[in-house]
């Protein structure tokens, strides 16, 4: 789970991080409030999951509550790079002398986290990765010792960090691996770490990605989820407990088992179709689960065709035939779907479908054949 910059920032606050002090606002009018709070000039901070903010036109700095209240107006409801911004983050404006960078990842071939520094931080990290790499200093933590202060100082050292604020951002770099390991993130970044003129080491911007495995563990960061930018599936597939993605096509697809499910997608796209979406309904799905499923798929209006694909294992292809004959009876769908069913009691499935007489439902025998036939029905359909 990716956090919003003020979310982060306030996860690392925890670990003592140093800041410019802020507040988030949902509003204009609360925006011009938390600037007055922290005085001009200060900074609006677009909210969004996405980097390069910046150059979008999310980030700009008020001298005065009319400015404010003009930036907070502009950018609150801005679009960036498919990002609607909700909420800003509005703080004290810090003057900059230097930009560093610095990171802590996982780097899963060797089975550690990484640190990393650079006195190149700013907008244009990402050219200085591309470019010149060896500006980029690193270190792999041993997790049983951990990152200790020499760590921070030899990294400090090697990225050629200004030596009167070696300390500061050793300090800095222990607490970003403390929260990273703390709060079991699979991610934290800060860029950029800020050197005022008066020398001070801040923390300006905060990139964190939890572990969503973990989040069980810490229920604070749980309740952080923001579902205000998620897509309209998605979200209904979450609250069912299913494993959805939307994808760009318009071939529903319904799947058990992720290997299943992902080949299933290589052959429609074999057949010349685009899938609309991933569904795996896990093994074992029961009728009503499928009803559940069939339901998301069925509320994407760009579907028009949904491809059945399931092999009985621990799924019983007639207990899934239960489910779509409840489904398409329930939810008299406007599109045809193809079903192909093979496996532990897949004829006594085929039977069921073919008595109940779906509307609008035909079966497959081979996967290949079903791809194509789905492919051709939402061709015409678009005709
Ligand atoms: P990003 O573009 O999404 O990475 O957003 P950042 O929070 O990193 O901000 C982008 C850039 O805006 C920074 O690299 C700074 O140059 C500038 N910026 C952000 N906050 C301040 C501030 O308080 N003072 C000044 N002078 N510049 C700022
Ligand atoms: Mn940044």
């Amino acid at each position: 789970m990716d956090l919003l910059e003020y979310q982060g920032k306030q996860l690392l606050e925890r670990y003592g991080m140093t800041q410019s002090p802020g507040r988030a606002a949902h509003d204009v009018d609360a925006a011009v409030a938390v600037a007055e709070e922290v005085g001009y000039p200060c900074v609006l901070k677009a909210q969004v999951k996405i980097g390069g903010r910046g150059k979008a036109g999310g980030i700009k700095i008020a001298e005065s509550a009319q400015q404010a209240r003009e930036h907070a107006a502009a950018i609150l409801g801005m679009d960036i790079r498919g990002f609607t911004v909700h909420e800003l983050w509005v703080q004290r404006a810090v003057e900059i002398e230097d930009e560093y960078y610095a990171a802590v990842v996982f780097d899963r071939s060797a089975k550690r986290p990484l640190v990393m520094l650079s006195t190149r931080g700013g907008v244009d990290i990402e050219t200085v990765a591309a470019e010149t790499p060896e500006a980029i200093a690193t270190l792999h933590v041993d997790p049983l010792t951990g990152f200790k202060p020499f760590h921070g100082r030899r990294l400090a050292f090697e990225a050629g960090v200004a030596r009167d604020v070696v300390f500061a951002v050793a300090t800095l770099l222990g607490q970003l691996y403390a929260a990273f390991c703390g709060e079991e993130a699979m991610l934290a970044e800060i860029n950029p770490i800020v050197i005022t003129p008066a020398r001070e080491v801040l923390a300006l911007d905060a990139k964190v990605t939890l572990d969503d495995s973990a989040l069980f563990r810490h229920p604070a960061n749980a309740a952080l989820t923001d579902l205000s930018d998620a897509d309209p599936q998605e979200l209904m597939a979450v609250e069912r407990g299913l494993t959805y993605v939307k994808l760009d096509g318009d071939i529903g697809i319904f799947g058990n088992g992720a290997g299943l499910v992902m080949s299933t997608l290589d052959v429609v796209a074999g057949a010349g179709g685009a899938p609309a979406n991933f569904l795996d309904a896990g093994g074992g799905a029961k009728a009503d689960s499928i009803v559940a499923a069939i339901e998301v798929i069925l509320s994407d209006p760009k579907v028009r065709a949904v491809l059945v694909n399931v092999f009985g294992g621990i799924t019983r292809c007639d207990e899934v035939a239960r489910g779509l004959i409840e489904a398409v009876r329930l939810l008299e769908p406007a599109v045809p779907f193809v079903v192909r069913l093979d496996g532990t009691n897949d004829v006594e499935a085929r039977e069921l479908l073919t008595a109940a007489a779906l509307p609008g439902v035909v079966t497959e025998p081979t996967m290949d054949g079903a791809a194509a036939r789905v492919v051709a029905l939402a061709a015409e359909r678009s005709a």
